[in-house]
This record gives structure tokens, sequence and C-alpha cells, in this order.
């Protein structure tokens, strides 16, 4: 079916930007709003049509070499997909505007701010769209701006951040690249411009929800209107009683689903944590080793996702020994593991996505951050949210084993582990209510809707 309007929506090319994108072009699709997505991809592959026909993907070569690891370099596999934007979006967007229902937005992931000038020369609406929270783009724009200072612990003395809005941040708890002398000097440009063009943005979306950063708002909706439209969890896990196909859209991994069910039907309610760092955290080979003798240590069941890069890490002989007390794979369906009876607590690297389904699916967690945005929505997972504990990391950033013990046996416990449980159900609740019909989130996407009819 052709709808009424259609906008063209472009995530940077990693699995966690193109997922929230993705579900955001389901959410337009359910309000009648088509979409073309446009994915850098290095697997060639002709356009198609999903959703209905909702959503149109179209793949631009990215230029980089098919299946590799973008993690080998990541400066040139960013060189490479500005490039293959540059080079193919404008041509793209011409030929769109000769359909009989031609977009109207972009809608621009917000690592790429250059691509509002690219829209506005174009004639379209620039709609930036923020894979991170709040907490983070406030700090990100204040880094930008220079309007505070680093905190340093030189000495024996800690200093704090303060910003509006904020509790005191340490330099544990800001993004990485801020306090380190960064070694990813691009990086850190890249996160600190996405908001250098905020006030000449045309809307404002980001994967959020309103009561989870209710305090930080009241600044942010001061300063910009914003469109919060997350989590962009599928409906169907957020509420047993609805069914929505299960397509997580565009996944760049293939999940071991059957097996990670059938071992976890296996279980107790309760009784597995479940561990996974996301799609790019590389773990020092010592790190992953002394993890792995604490989650033994733990004497909890554990399902535990090692990307096939990393499996090289983990001796055979302690997967022998575990046996059936722990399981690997190398991808999982995450939403459905989360949402699952016998997962009592999830160990997360704190990515943005994993820290929203975490708190979505009301699975407390064990924050074990390591680079990015990550040691932020990690400090607020355990001080704010409430629902979970983050490890207390050695001065050069190593997690011991004993540290994992505890934490395992603090949220899996009774006594504090209740504690975030209630509280993580209560979050459930709210991020359910937040994208229902006439939830916060769900009347966002009805106003973006609405700006193009
Ligand atoms: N994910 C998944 N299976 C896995 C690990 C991760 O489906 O085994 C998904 C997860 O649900 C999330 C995304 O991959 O949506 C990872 O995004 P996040 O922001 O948490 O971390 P990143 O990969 O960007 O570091």
């Amino acid at each position: 079916m052709i709808h009424g309007s259609h906008v063209i929506v472009l995530p940077f090319p990693v699995q966690g930007h193109l997922t929230p994108m993705f579900q955001f072009c389901k959410r337009l699709a359910s309000k009648g709003l088509t979409s073309t997505l446009v994915l850098v991809s290095d697997k060639p592959s002709p356009p198609y049509k999903t959703e209905n026909d909702s959503i149109s993907v179209f793949p631009i070569p990215s230029g980089s070499q098919e299946g590799k690891d973008p993690l080998q370099d990541l400066d040139d596999y960013i060189d490479r997909v500005y490039t293959s934007i540059k080079n193919h979006l404008p041509e793209l967007i011409q030929d769109m505007k000769l359909l009989e229902n031609p977009p109207r937005a972009l809608v621009y992931d917000s690592t790429l701010p250059w691509l509002l000038d690219v829209a506005h020369d174009h004639g379209l609406r620039g709609a930036a769209f923020f894979t991170q929270p709040w907490l983070v783009s406030v700090i990100y724009y204040h880094a930008h701006k220079g309007s505070f200072s680093v905190p340093s612990s030189k000495h024996g003395h800690s200093t704090l951040a303060s910003f509006p809005a904020f509790p005191m941040l340490s330099a544990n708890d800001l993004p990485s690249y801020l306090c380190e002398s960064s070694s990813y000097p691009k990086i850190l440009r890249i996160v600190t411009e996405q908001l250098s063009n905020i006030d000449r943005v045309d809307i404002l979306v980001c994967n959020t929800f309103d009561n989870l950063e209710e305090k930080l708002l009241k600044w942010v909706k001061r300063m910009w209107s914003v469109l919060n439209i997350g989590p962009t969890v599928p409906s169907m896990y957020l509420d047993k009683r609805l069914s929505e196909d299960k397509n997580y859209g565009f996944s760049l991994f293939t999940a071991k689903s059957a097996e990670c069910m059938e071992w976890l039907n296996s279980k107790q309610p309760n009784s597995v944590v479940y561990v996974s760092f996301g799609s790019l955290v590389i773990l020092k080979d010592d790190q992953m080793m002394e993890l792995a003798e604490g989650l033994k240590q733990s004497g909890c069941f554990f399902l535990w996702v090692v990307r096939e890069t990393e499996m090289n890490k983990i001796p055979i002989s302690y997967v022998e020994e575990i046996g059936e007390k722990g399981l690997f794979v190398s991808w999982s369906p995450q939403l459905e593991v989360l949402a699952h009876e016998s997962v009592g607590c999830f160990l997360t690297h704190c990515g943005w996505n994993s820290t929203l389904e975490g708190l979505s699916l009301g699975v407390p967690m064990i924050g074990m951050p390591h680079w990015t945005d990550q040691p932020t929505n990690a400090k607020f997972m355990e001080d704010v949210w409430k629902v979970g504990v983050r490890v207390k990391a050695e001065a050069d950033g190593f997690v011991r084993r004993d540290e994992i013990v505890r934490c395992v046996g603090e949220v899996m416990g009774e006594e504090k582990g209740k504690e975030m449980r209630r509280n993580a159900e209560k979050w459930k609740v709210l991020a359910l209510e937040a994208v229902s019909e006439g939830g916060s989130s769900d009347k966002s996407i009805d106003e973006f809707v609405s700006m193009f009819y």
C-alpha cells in the first residue's frame, strides 16, 4: 500500500544505530508514513521493500571489503562511510524527488550533522536522530561549547563536573573520550560535533522516553523542542499479550535463537546471568579470562555472547569445564533473551540500546562499561534509575574476578537484588506506557507524522 507521505532515514551503519532507526521506520509505517532507509553496506544488494511496502531499503556501497570487521580500522571505516554517503546520497535524493510520493525530510543519524545542509540544499527538512540519551547528548553539547572543565583525579584528589539538572559526575562517569587524552581523536570530534548545529535542526528525535530523563528534560526542553520516541523495543516484548512480527530489522550478525531459547527453557526462573558486550567492544585477553573465572566462581548459570572474533580468547578447556553451567553463543536474539523468565540479571557494557532494553524489559543489570557513553549510562543505571550495580574497576580499568562475584551475588541475591528488580519492574511499566497509544513516545511519533501531512 502506498501511503501519503515519505521520509528518508539514514543511520550510521553499526548495529547500535541501525536497530533503533529501523524500529523508528516501523513505528512510522504503523502510522501510515512511508520511509526509505538508506543502508551503507559492504554487501551490495538491490533495493527491496518491507513492512507491507511501507519501508524501502536502499543499500549503497560502503567501499569496504565484504565481511571486513570495521573495528580493524575504525577511522578508515568512518572515512569510507562518509565518502559513500557524499557520493551516493545527493543523486538518490534527486531520483526520489521524481517519485509520485517524493521524500519530505531526511532523518539522519546525529553523528552525521553535516547532512542537515544536504537536506536543506535539496529542499528537505532535516531531522537529527539521536541513538544516545539526552544525558549523554547534553554532556557532548557542553563539551563542544567548552563550558565545563573535565574533572581530574591527580595526586589522590578528584574533582567533579557539574551540569544543570545532573548529579555530580567524576571523570569515571563521563563519556570515555572526554577524559582520556583521547586515543580516538576522530571519534571525539564526531561525538562532540553532533550538537554543533543543533539550533538549526528542524526536528530532534531521540531514542529515550520522557519519564526516564524527566529532570534533565525540563532543562533540555527549555533549549530545544524534542521528540522522544523510545524505547524502540518492539511492543510485543514489552507486553506479551501483543503480537507483532519479530523482525529486528538489520542484524549484521546471525542470532543463535533456537540454541539460546532451548537452553533458557531448561533453567529455573531468575537463575541465569545474561552476558553481552554488544557489537563493538573488544575485551583484552586477560580481562576476558578474569570475567570467565568470576562467572564460574559466582556459581550461577550464564549465557554469554562472545562474538566469533573474540572466541579465541576463551580456552576450550574452560568451556568443557563449565559444561551445562554456561552457554556461549556468537550472537543472541537479545530481546527474546531478556524477556525470558530464566534471565535474572544482565551483565552489560551499557551501550545505550542494551541499557534501554534491560530497563524496558525489567531486568536488573551489572554495568561493566568500556568506552564511549557507556560509563555515563552505567552511572545513571546504578545511581538514578537504581536498577543495578556498576563494577568497581582497578585504576587501570581492569575488573577482578572477586568484583564480578560480588556484583552477581548482589543483583541475583535476595536483599538488594529484590529492590533492583522492583525498580526494574517500575521502569518496565513506564516504558510500555510511553509507547502505548496516547503515551508520551506515541504522541511524539504522531507529532512527527503530522508534520508531513
Ligand atoms: N544485540 C543482539 N544480540 C547480541 C548482542 C546485541 O541482538 O547478542 C543487539 C542489542 O539488542 C542491541 C544492539 O545489538 O540492540 C547493541 O547495541 P548497543 O547500543 O547496546 O551496543 P553497541 O553494539 O552499539 O556497542
